[in-house]
Parts: structure tokens; sequence; C-alpha cells
């Protein structure tokens, strides 16, 4: 009974929401607004900032901002708009992130494997991407329809929250690695994001053969320590993502080049 009516709730939720297409045209079933995804961004990232074992570190907040200014203003109009903000935290795991809302992260560990501007800019240009193809509400969406126990889309609303609430929210929106709770995007997520990421970089002016690069060095970083970071766990298939983005580059290079012929030099650090 109970499974039934959380169908027909799906159900009603799928008529009232309809489908949805992403920039490129693939269908996506979508039973969350952006106004409530973008809320739930903004709280999952204030619940980053509070945690006390984190500390910001304001320098590298403003080098990612200024690599994120550069990557939103490539965005269309309706992207541009969002109150972007990152902050990078004082965490040694390679990690990094973008909230619905507009809202980056990374931590300072991601610094020693994204070694260049260009390397992090695939790196946020790879977050990004999932934020404009709204894959945390096609993934929340999946979730409600599949009937996880747990109404996710409930789960953002503040005050109430458990703390399983709050972990399980973060983990829908991407960043669950924060507070241990992995799942990692799909397949079909991820050569989206790294598309649209490495298409972005290009536009922005910033070497599109770093996002090659990037994901070498994270196997190098995986090799040397043994384990995979955390950014590899929830970004999975790392030899693939490395063969598709070496594939693209005959497209991606003249448009990085246009970029630059038209005076888009941008100089983070
Ligand atoms: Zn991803």
């Amino acid at each position: 009974m109970r499974k039934h009516r959380l169908r027909l709730t799906g159900f009603l939720a799928l008529v009232l929401a309809g489908c949805a297409t992403t920039p490129d045209g693939r269908r996506q079933v979508l039973l969350v607004g952006d106004d409530q995804l973008n809320a739930m961004g903004v709280a999952a990232f204030n619940e980053m900032k509070a945690n006390d074992k984190t500390s910001v570190v304001p320098a590298k907040s403003v080098y990612t901002q200024c690599i994120v200014n550069a990557l939103v203003t490539e965005l269309a109009p309706e992207w541009q708009k969002l109150p972007w903000e990152s902050q990078a935290f004082a965490i040694a795991e390679p990690n990094a992130f973008a909230l619905p809302g507009g809202k980056v992260g990374i931590n300072t560990g991601l610094l020693r494997v994204a070694t260049d501007q260009n390397q992090l800019a695939a790196v946020l240009g790879h977050e990004i991407g999932h934020v404009v193809y709204r894959h945390a509400g096609e993934r929340i969406s999946q979730q409600q329809l599949a009937g996880v126990g747990m109404n996710l889309i409930e789960a953002y609303a503040g005050r109430h929250a458990s703390a399983q609430r709050t972990q399980l929210m973060m983990a829908a929106l991407g960043v669950g690695a924060q507070v241990g709770v992995l799942l990692p995007y799909s397949r079909k997520h991820e050569s989206e994001a790294d598309r649209v990421g490495q298409e972005l970089m290009a536009k922005a002016g910033f070497d599109p053969a770093a996002a090659v690069t990037l994901w070498q060095n994270m196997q190098t970083a995986t090799a040397d320590k043994g384990r995979s970071p955390k950014l590899l766990s929830t970004h999975p298939d790392s030899r693939q993502r490395i063969h598709d983005l070496q594939t693209a580059l005959p497209q991606m290079t003249p448009i990085y080049q246009q970029a630059r012929a038209a005076g888009k030099r941008p100089n983070c650090g």
C-alpha cells in the first residue's frame, strides 16, 4: 500500500514536473525544480562551511573563484546569474564539487594533483557540467521513483533535517564523500560532464589538453598512494575518460585557439 502510494505520488509529480531536456537534447525526468535544487545546494554548502573540522583557505578560494568566474562567463545566461561562490577547504584528500545554486568547493589536497590553472579548470568545468545538466536533480528524481524509503526532496528542509537525512541529501548532490556516503555518478552523467566541461574550459581560454593531464595525474596519485583519491571513487572509469577526452581534442583545440585569439587569457595564478 505504501509502495503503491509512493508510486502514485511519483507519477503525479512526473505529470506535474514533466520531462526536461539537457542542453544537448537528452530527455530527463526531473521531479525537483531548480529553486528546490538550488536551496538544497546552498544548504549542503552551508553544512560544509559550518563543519568545524574544516577551515577555509582564503587565497586558494580566490584562486578557485577566478577560474569559476572565467568558466561561468561561457555558460547560458540562466546559469550566469546564479550567485557563484567558491571555497577552498583545508583537507588533504583531493576532491572538488559544484552544487546546484552555484556553490563550488575544492579541497586544497586537489592542488597537488591539479597543478596549474588549466588542470583545475578541467576539474571545475566538469563539476559545473554536472550542475548545468541538472545531474543531481535527475539522480534525486530517480531515487524518488525507485521508492527509496527516504524522501530526499524533504530532506533539505533545514531545521528538522536529521543528520542522516542531511547525509543522504549531500550524497545525492554528489558531495557525499564529505560525510562518508559515496554515491558515484553514472557513466552517462560522467561522460556528459566531461564533454561539457572540456568545451567550457576551451571556450574560456583554458587549454583543453589539461583535462587529459589532470586525469593522468589522478591515476598516478592512485598508484603512488596505493588507494584512489575520493574524487576517483565518485568519478570512476578514468582510463575510458582519458581516452574520450583525448579523442575530443581535435574538436576542442580550435575552440581554445579561437578563445585565446579573442583575448580570453585567464590569469588566475
Ligand atoms: Zn563527475
